[in-house]
């Protein structure tokens, strides 16, 4: 008889997980608080304007690939993707550099702003397609949970090839000098929720992802993706319920039997947990069933949370491009006010994204869709007053670099703050990203793919195995489907 899976949250990691357990022939049923699905990547759509709420960048386009590849389908049987050139703008404080996407163009860039650096670079990124090819397409996909996991040779020879032990930027300083390629370079590393002193060198794989695979956008929006994936789920028999806020597990004895929302759901065999993984130990469970302590929890380094600012502006700003960087203040000041002293920040960086430079749909004719983000510590006090303080600060800090004013212009806005994150997805201190990629916070010391108090309960997302992101979520929901076969078998 098929064996009956039960998972709650409709992410990215959920939507992963019920596909590729559908497709070995079990029953599956996700259960999803929001009646859109998405998780972090819903959309918010209003007088014509599109807002992705969440990701915006699409990297790594060959393990979307491979996700829909294991189904017998392709990106683009769902989806069409475009490759953004130039990728993205930064801004610093007395120019801006367009990144391209064209390497021979990149290797110019980089010359031009520190003599012989291009050939540095050549190396830089031979070395990143390494550990992008071991990191991404080996590593990745082991569960960690258990250490000879990484006792393979293959592993172990290339340690010291693959740089677990080093930081990402001790590893650039070593090749580049100029200030602003070094800006460029530790870039990605923002991603991973850590500094780029406490993250290892590993991570120039994010190197290799951005400037040789590219910042590609899926026209219609980030989210097509999980509209994509509840498509195939749906193909594969997926069975949908949303609009269901699961307030807590019931056990019988050291086995998940129930899911208390407003109503009770039973009758699964297996539970997965794709919601913060903080949330689903610490609040559905009873205190005897926890994985793991408060203690715990308050000593893990949470990625940083963001406050985001969706405006819609009817008019167009030229000096904009689909993805721009405000790398225009002090980088080390902002790093430390999320991470070794939190408070909010004095003189923030930002990011802007406005797909309605690509895509059409994301804004009336003549207009633009812009969502600005700023990292912020995780669990701030927040007030009326710091959001629109903030709001206002990007506001004229962008209008200064692109030398446009557009605020009488805005026609549309909407604050998302930390406390958003803990409402809507129960997320811990208001975490974006879910915890920082530091060493000590890799593989097998992050927190378990599978619970060992509830023998039939598992865990996906972002908290747990490989990590957060859009690509390591999905790599996330095929790990726990593989658990729950060996759970089986
Ligand atoms: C602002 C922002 C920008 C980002 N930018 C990028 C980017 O550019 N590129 C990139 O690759 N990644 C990016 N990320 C990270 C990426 O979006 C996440 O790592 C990924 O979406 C996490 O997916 P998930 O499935 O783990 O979790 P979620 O997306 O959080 O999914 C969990 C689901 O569980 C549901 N849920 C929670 N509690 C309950 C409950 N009690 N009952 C029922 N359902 C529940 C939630 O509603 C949610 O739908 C960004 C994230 C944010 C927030």
């Amino acid at each position: 008889m098929k064996k009956n899976i039960s998972i709650i949250g409709a992410g990215f990691s959920g939507l992963a997980a019920a596909c590729y357990l559908a497709k070995d022939g079990y029953n599956v049923t996700i259960y999803e608080k929001h009646s859109q699905i998405g998780g972090r990547a819903r959309t918010i759509e209003k007088d014509g304007f599109l807002f992705d709420m969440g990701p915006s960048w699409y990297w790594m386009p060959d393990v979307f690939e491979r996700f829909f590849g294991d189904f017998g389908k392709k990106v683009s049987d769902y989806y069409e993707l475009k490759r953004l050139s130039p990728g993205y703008r930064i801004y610093f404080s007395d120019e801006y550099l367009d990144v391209p996407a064209s390497l021979e163009e990149l290797y110019e860039v980089f010359e031009k702003h520190e003599k012989g650096s291009a050939a540095k670079l050549k190396q830089f990124l031979k070395e990143a397609e390494y550990k992008y090819n071991v990191g991404i397409h080996e590593l990745v996909y082991k569960p960690g949970v258990n250490i000879s996991e990484l006792m393979d040779a293959r592993l172990i020879t290339g340690i010291f090839k693959l740089d677990v032990f080093k930081s990402i930027r001790k590893h650039i300083a070593k090749n580049f000098k100029n200030p602003k390629l070094v800006q460029l370079l530790e870039f990605p590393v923002l991603f991973l929720g850590a500094l780029p002193q406490n993250t290892p060198a590993l991570y120039s794989l994010m190197n290799y992802a951005d400037l040789v695979l590219g910042t590609w956008y899926p026209m219609g929006g980030m989210a097509v993706v999980p509209e994509a994936m509840k498509k195939l789920a749906l193909e594969l028999g997926v069975k949908f319920e949303t609009g269901v806020d699961v307030s807590a597990i019931e056990l019988n004895g050291n086995l998940a039997k129930k899911l208390k929302a407003q109503k009770e759901y039973n009758g699964f065999d297996a539970l997965i947990s794709s919601a913060d993984y903080h949330f689903t130990d610490q609040v559905l469970l009873p205190p005897t069933h926890r994985h793991y302590t408060k203690d715990y929890w308050e000593s893990r380094k949470m990625a940083p949370s963001s406050i985001l600012f969706y405006v819609g502006i009817n008019k167009k700003l030229p000096n904009l491009l689909h993805h721009n960087l405000f790398f225009d203040e002090d980088f080390e000041l902002h790093s430390q006010e999320i991470y070794t002293t939190p408070k909010w920040p004095s003189k923030p960086l930002l990011y802007v994204s406005c797909t309605s430079k690509t895509d059409p749909i994301t804004a009336p004719e003549g207009y633009e869709n812009l969502t600005i983000l700023i990292p912020v510590a995780p669990g701030l006090n927040e007030s009326e007053e710091i959001k629109e303080k903030y709001f206002n600060l990007a506001i004229e800090r962008i209008e200064k670099k692109i030398g446009m004013s557009f605020k009488k212009n805005i026609i549309f806005k909407h604050i998302y703050s930390p406390k958003n994150f803990i409402n809507d997805y129960n997320s811990f201190k208001g975490n974006a990203y879910g915890l920082a990629n530091t060493l000590l916070q890799t593989a097998h010391l992050k927190p378990s793919i599978k619970s060992k108090k509830v023998k039939n309960l598992f865990y996906t997302g972002q908290l747990t195995v490989p990590g957060p992101g859009v690509p390591p979520s999905l790599i996330s929901g095929k790990l726990v489907a593989d658990q729950i076969n060996n759970y089986f078998k």
